[in-house]
């Protein structure tokens, strides 16, 4: 019996330590560069376990310290101006790839730790089936090129993927993209085997939310929602400062709500789903531009309607109205205190913000409705790559010793 109650408080004590390892270097990597005395005071721990985990870390190559600023205590000097460590994330030293696929580009990075993109590469595409083959090959090309950019002693976590489409999390297979013509692609297994990175994919709008809370609009709020509008039209949600996705991970479908019977087809097989209302591509067919315009197509719309293209401007009211309207559905469901429009719809908000919230005002019912943000991304179009680096970082987050020694095993 005491063996075992010995063995146990051991066992709690490792676990408390892998814990506090870990809620340090996410400290770090979410904040930046940080006194040692400021760690002390938000997690709540004594100077001397700080240093301790802050000294296994550096050891591990994560994060390094350097002199700070004295330590000020009232604006005072302390005990003589004595220097407070700066503990910053090892940036050029741990990194992941994040890559970014849509329907009309492909976005792959090299981020390092504490969220700084190093390097990337940009592809726009026409808009079209893409066989997943030709995406892989892109994808593993690129992530070499991005490689061939740092010295062997660059640790590489993994590698985080974002899709326009339901993913399933544990081996990122993406069970169905419609907007890509996708069903059942294996993804994850594929660039794993290709690149010998571990390799998570996500869906695009919830890796969008993701960024957005961590680094973005949504720091601090735990009730919101971030819909994507890239092609197709989907939603990440917070919900209680937890994701929500549902019993399989495939929630915030939204934009294949039916809001229309008699509406037009749809790429899932229905008709009058939201997205063929205040999608990029309905944009484009009433502005009666080309389809697959993509991001820069949606930009031009909004210009020539500044200039005074009226076709132009008659779309751009006629897409926002629907994307107020619907955005009253979503809130009626989840009841979030903000709602973040990306990608397109982010444009659509920008050039008529105040037909966006008037038709969600004429919608919403007036108790959920009337205290929702709704508001641009902070990271612009890069939430979703963002989003896609702080997957890949997850594990080593989580776990850091464990992961890291995991990478220099394989
Ligand atoms: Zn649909």
């Amino acid at each position: 019996m005491t063996v075992l109650a010995r063995g146990s408080r051991g066992a709690r004590s490792e676990d408390v330590r892998r814990g506090n390892l870990s809620t340090l270097l996410r400290y770090v990597h979410v904040h930046g560069p940080t006194a040692r005395s400021r760690l002390t005071a938000v997690l709540g721990l004594n100077r001397s376990t700080i240093g301790d985990l802050t000294s296994e870390l550096v050891a591990a190559g994560l994060l390094r310290e350097e002199p700070g600023r004295p330590d000020r205590v009232g604006g005072e000097a302390a005990g003589g101006g004595r220097p407070s460590y700066v503990v910053a994330p090892q940036s050029e030293r741990v990194q992941v790839l994040a890559v970014d696929v849509g329907v009309t580009h492909l976005s792959v990075a090299r981020v390092g730790l504490g969220g700084a993109i190093l390097s990337r590469r940009d592809r726009s595409y026409r808009r079209g089936t893409r066989r997943h083959t030709t995406v892989t090959a892109a994808i593993t090309k690129i992530s070499a090129e991005l490689l061939a950019e740092v010295d062997g002693a660059v640790v590489v976590a993994g590698m985080g993927v974002a899709v326009p489409g339901m993913v399933r999390r544990h081996d990122g297979q993406v069970r169905q993209a419609p907007n890509l013509g996708w069903r059942d692609v294996p993804l994850g297994a594929a660039l794993a085997d290709a690149l010998g990175l571990p390799v998570s994919v996500g869906n695009d709008a919830d890796l969008g939310i993701l960024a957005e809370q961590v680094r973005g609009a949504a720091v601090g709020v735990d009730d919101a929602v971030y819909l994507t509008g890239r092609s197709g039209l989907g939603a990440g949600i917070i919900a209680g400062g937890r994701p929500l996705g549902g019993r399989t991970g495939y929630a915030g479908e939204v934009g294949h709500l039916v809001v229309d019977p008699a509406g037009l087809p749809c790429h899932c097989g229905s008709r009058g789903c939201w997205e063929t209302q205040c999608g990029e591509e309905r944009l484009f067919e009433l502005a009666a531009r080309p389809a697959g315009g993509g991001l820069a197509g949606v930009r031009e719309v909004v210009a020539a309607a500044a200039a005074g293209d009226a076709v132009a401007a008659a779309a751009l009211e006629d897409v926002a109205g629907w994307l107020g309207r619907g955005t009253a559905n979503v809130v009626h469901v989840l009841n979030p205190e903000m709602v973040i429009l990306g990608g397109a719809l982010e444009e659509v908000l920008r050039a008529l913000g105040g037909t966006v919230r008037s038709a969600f005002d004429s919608t919403a019912l007036a108790a959920p409705g009337e205290q929702v943000r709704i508001v641009a991304p902070h990271l612009g179009s890069d939430s979703t790559l963002v989003g896609s680096a702080e997957l890949a970082f997850d594990p080593l987050l989580s776990d850091p010793l464990l992961t890291l020694s995991r990478r220099h095993a394989s």
